[in-house]
């Protein structure tokens, strides 16, 4: 590849993974890169190019699209995100084959001009290769809190989730002893004594490529974690760099003209007129919940008599029949994209149900909206712990059982939200919020430490050209 000049701007390449919840904060982050006068190309695929276009309009950023692997055991043509999949136990199948577009990644990143460095996500191991072989410097983005990253290293090493006999005893975390887990607290295959299978496999071998890379990018900033980001820098490697949190990086939208106002943004006003707080409600992009479970949501929403925007997927089963009519006073319930980020914003919303994916958390405490966490999959229930126990901006669900992964009958729901929304504990994190907000806010503006960060990240890699 041709170098160019010294005095160059950095030219930055992302590759973010394929699924909504990977993809926003790497966007997030080329707008933080954008205004530090960096150039950016994004590799994206076909269908996932106008969502990410979308996000870039009005920048400088290129994209370049490489075509997606076809017939991928299991997953339907055209389908190029796990969003979309039928299920999640195509995962494997679906990012495995992302290596197959190695060749062309490669094809066309040797027509690019000299590349500064390339972030790509934790999923997409394979780009280390390319990095290597063309002797550019790539940092991972794995989108996880430090706590969740630090915590799960401990775990591992120290080989913990092998000793309870039971899934739901207590055990302290022994680098963190103040942290109680349980075996719950983590997902399939970790959870089990000896983890193996096709999973446990693959993250192996994205864990091997990400210690030959050059670094981890953090959407977190040092204030949110320090004890945790200091661990990893002590006594892990590669260097983890907190430059977040990434959806601070861009203004929300501006107001739509009224007429183009969505049903929800109209609904929220209208709950703003009336002096009325409304409760968000959103489970993430790739949960699946039972219809028995679905049912108790439904009766404790209605009992809790609270005011509530409900954000469902497209594909998720149909609610009770008749709820929808009786609740329309207080409550709304869209199966659409919205802009998660407005929401949070409107003066109305004062609570936020959430799954605790680490995008929703960090949009919560950025909009000082305190969280009612009700953690589901992936690494959701060491980021509730984060909410609940470590930055104490949120309240958890009461499950049936006492188990962090118990079923969660209406009458634990419907007691928490309105805890949340009334009550004194509700209360004391809402006052949390506004100052975890508000130092999120000064880390990533002039002068923070996320914005130091960034400078140092980027001007050390200028000096390795
Ligand atoms: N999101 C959105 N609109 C929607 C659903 C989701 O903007 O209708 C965004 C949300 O703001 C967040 C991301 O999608 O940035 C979801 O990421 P998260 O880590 O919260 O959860 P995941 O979907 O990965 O489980
Ligand atoms: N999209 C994607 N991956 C796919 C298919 C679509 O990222 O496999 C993009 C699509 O281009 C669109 C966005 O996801 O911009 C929203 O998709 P959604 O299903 O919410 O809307 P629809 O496709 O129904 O318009």
């Amino acid at each position: 590849m041709a170098a160019s000049p010294c005095s160059s701007k950095p030219h930055i390449v992302l590759f973010p993974f394929m699924s909504k919840g990977h993809t926003i904060p790497l966007l997030d982050l080329a707008h933080l890169l954008l205004h530090r006068n960096t150039t950016i190309t994004v590799f994206t695929t076909p269908a996932n190019r106008p969502f990410i276009s979308d996000s870039l309009t009005d920048t400088d950023a290129s994209i370049v699209e490489l075509p997606f692997p076809q017939n991928i055991d299991g997953v339907p043509d055209g389908v190029e995100s796990t969003d979309k999949l039928p299920s999640m136990s195509l995962f494997v199948p679906f990012a495995t084959a992302t290596k197959l577009m190695q060749p062309d990644f490669e094809q066309l990143l040797v027509t690019l001009p000299y590349i500064t460095c390339i972030i790509s996500d934790g999923f997409l191991g394979w780009t280390q290769q390319s990095a290597t072989k063309f002797g550019i410097p790539r940092l991972v983005f794995y989108g996880m809190s430090n706590y969740a990253q630090s915590v799960n290293r401990s775990i591992g090493v120290n080989g913990q989730l092998s000793g309870p006999q039971l899934d739901d005893e207590p055990f302290a975390v022994t680098d963190f002893p103040w942290i109680k887990l349980t075996r719950n607290d983590f997902d399939e295959p970790f959870n089990s004594r000896e983890p193996k299978g096709p999973y446990m496999d693959f993250v192996i071998e994205q864990v091997i490529a990400a210690s030959k890379s050059y670094g981890q990018i953090m959407n977190s900033s040092y204030e949110l974690e320090p004890l945790y980001a200091d661990y990893w820098n002590r006594e892990c490697e590669p260097k983890a760099w907190c430059v977040g949190p990434f959806c601070l990086a861009k203004l929300p939208k501006t107001e739509p003209e009224p007429h183009q106002k969505p049903t929800w943004l109209q609904w929220l006003d209208q709950n703003l007129a009336k002096g009325n707080s409304v409760l968000y409600i959103a489970f993430g992009s790739q949960v699946e919940m039972s219809s028995e479970q679905l049912h108790e949501i439904v009766v404790g929403l209605e009992e809790s008599k609270v005011n509530f925007l409900w954000v469902r997927k497209k594909s998720e089963s149909e609610l009770d029949d008749g709820f929808e009519e009786r609740v329309q006073e207080r409550g709304l319930v869209v199966r659409e994209w919205v802009d998660q980020r407005a929401i949070l914003e409107h003066g109305s919303v004062q609570g936020f149900l959430s799954h605790c994916g680490w995008n929703s958390v960090l949009e919560s405490v950025c909009a000082k909206v305190p969280i009612l966490a009700w953690p589901m999959m992936a690494e959701q229930h060491l980021n509730a712990r984060v909410v609940v126990e470590e930055i104490k901006v949120g309240l958890r669900v009461e499950t049936s059982n006492g188990s962090v992964r118990g079923f969660v009958k209406s009458e634990g729901l419907k007691k928490m939200v309105r805890e949340l929304m009334e009550g004194e504990m509700g209360k004391e994190v809402r006052k949390k919020v506004k100052e975890v907000g508000e130092a999120a806010k000064k880390a990533v503006e002039e002068g923070g430490s996320s914005w130091h960060n960034l400078n140092q990240l980027i001007d050390e890699l200028q000096a390795l050209r």
